[in-house]
């Protein structure tokens, strides 16, 4: 390995870190986070509330399935290990992202992107717009 894959991986590990600070689990119980906002983005499979509208960055991106949505974050998913993908705007490192619920997998996640001008993207969330249901949420503009 050469010491530039080695910084990208000690990178990728650091970010890593983070992911697993936010995913606990007691006694075999799944706990769902729960994230506010008037246009909610859930999983197609079990309702579990994910995103928001606030939180959707673009919908110009396309996945195994067609369109997909990038966003700035999102709950209640678990990651698979890091895999280094090459796409047309260039190699990337990702995980694929599931529901923490019912384990349909739903996008991907990107940890780190190797070309300078993709590296807005790190961090941010791909969802597959057929795997997520667009609904209003309750209105919490009174509230948080
Ligand atoms: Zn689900």
């Amino acid at each position: 390995m050469d010491s530039r894959s080695s910084s990208i991986w000690s990178k990728v590990n650091s970010k890593f870190g983070i992911h697993h600070r936010n995913r606990f689990t007691k006694m075999g119980r799944i706990f769902l986070e729960h994230i506010g906002g008037s246009r909610m983005f859930s999983c197609a499979g079990c309702d579990t509330i994910l995103t928001n509208r606030n939180e959707l960055i673009s919908t110009r991106f396309t996945g195994a399935t067609g369109r997909a949505f990038l966003f700035n974050k999102v709950v209640n998913l678990t990651y698979s290990e890091v895999q280094d993908r090459v796409m047309l705007t260039g190699r990337h490192m990702v995980r694929d992202v599931s529901c923490k619920n019912c384990e349909a997998k739903l996008g991907w996640i990107y940890e780190f992107a190797t070309e300078e001008n993709q590296r807005y993207k790190e961090g941010r969330v791909i969802l597959e717009r057929a795997l997520v249901t667009e609904s209003d949420g309750l209105d919490q503009s009174g509230g948080f």
